[in-house]
């Protein structure tokens, strides 16, 4: 009885200690098992954080291609994109020159009316670069003297603007609107500039102004035309003018309607060269009839009238003299009778008759 009496409480303690025994390995082992499950959880939450980085080093393209597949849908994508697009996009557009808009040549209001101008036949008026000796080119100012051009645009020389044409002359029929009627300059990067906008623009020649309004207007925008006698201008460069020789097309396509009745006051017993500088920024900085010497600024470049991108559209063209153009538009409601009529004896008449103007700045000597 002593003996049960004494076996029975061990007993039972045994059995006791052995179930706390087990009990507390089971518990070291869970523990074990919940510790490790924890290391493992740690290390792959440890992982998706570190993913966004890596779509922040993406190129544009890829980055978009790559929100789209990430599994993991965070707002941080939608601030990225922001920051990353603009350095992309001067990357895209630093190698090409903007293009000038077709809506210069173009024209929306163009009808097949009135068409048949006497003056349109290039043939019927006098050539003075074909027929020298019927033009006093050899004045003693000028006799015997080469020179060079000045540049349109400060800071780049004649000879370095062949490497910044965004746009070519391209002779029209003649009496038609079509073709590019002048060569476009422009850039995006440049040295120190960021773009050709607000480059100053400079007369290439000394002469006196014909045509300076302080409205924008399609497709020129503010726009300013130098006149430069012929006489006055040295024998080299005179002897590189080459003016196409085109002929009216038998079914004309791009007309005006352009309105009669105007006078015209310019003299034909002369010539003159006419220089025109278009989409400039701001109004221009000199005055109709003003007098000016080649290389003074007269306005900046600029994105006025039918212009996509910041240029300067140069245009040349040999005419009667002493011709003064008030203003000068067409194509929309806001252009008057007189600008459209200003604007067709320019452009389409055949009095005054266009040539590529790299023909003078591409000169050399
Ligand atoms: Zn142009």
């Amino acid at each position: 009885m002593q003996r049960d009496r004494f076996i029975g409480p061990l007993f039972y303690f045994s059995v006791i200690a052995l179930v706390g025994v087990k009990a507390l390995t089971a518990i070291i082992f869970v523990s074990l098992v919940l510790v490790a499950g924890l290391n493992n959880q740690k290390q792959i939450i440890a992982i998706e954080p570190a993913a966004p980085p890596v779509m922040i080093s993406q190129p544009l393209p890829n980055v978009s291609i790559g929100l789209t597949a990430m599994p993991i849908a965070t707002p941080v994508p939608a601030t990225l994109v922001p920051t990353i697009a603009p350095t992309i996009t001067i990357k895209a557009t630093s190698t090409s020159a903007p293009a000038e808009t077709a809506t210069e040549t173009s024209a929306p209001t163009r009808t097949a009316t009135i068409v048949a101008l006497p003056t349109l036949n290039p043939t019927a008026t006098t050539n003075p670069v074909s027929t020298p000796t019927s033009q006093p080119l050899s004045t003693p100012l000028v006799s015997g003297t080469t020179h060079l051009l000045s540049s349109p645009l400060l800071g780049i020389s004649t000879t370095e603007l062949s490497s910044i044409i965004s746009q070519k002359f391209e002779a029209p029929p003649a009496g038609e609107d079509s073709g590019h009627h002048g060569v476009d300059f422009a850039f995006w990067k440049r040295g120190n500039l960021e773009s050709i906008l607000g480059v100053p623009v400079r007369s290439t020649f000394t002469g006196k102004v014909a045509s300076a309004f302080s409205k924008a207007r399609n497709p020129y925008g503010y726009m300013v035309i130098v006149e430069t006698p012929l006489t006055t201008i040295p024998k080299n460069i005179v002897d590189a003018i080459k003016l196409p020789t085109s002929t009216i097309p038998s079914n004309p396509s791009n007309r005006l309607t352009c309105p009669i009745g105007f006078a015209d006051w310019w003299s034909k017993d002369s010539q003159s060269l006419y220089t025109l500088y278009a989409h400039l920024n701001n109004p221009p900085l000199v005055k109709l009839g003003q007098n000016i010497t080649e290389g003074d600024v007269i306005g900046d470049v600029g994105n006025s009238g039918a212009s996509s991108a910041p240029h300067l559209h140069v245009e040349m063209r040999i005419g009667p003299s002493n011709a003064s153009f008030s203003s000068m538009g067409h194509y929309d409601s806001l252009t008057t009778d007189l600008e459209r009529h200003n604007y067709c004896m320019w452009r389409i008449s055949g009095s005054f008759q266009l040539f590529d103007p790299m023909e003078l700045f591409s000169l050399q000597y």
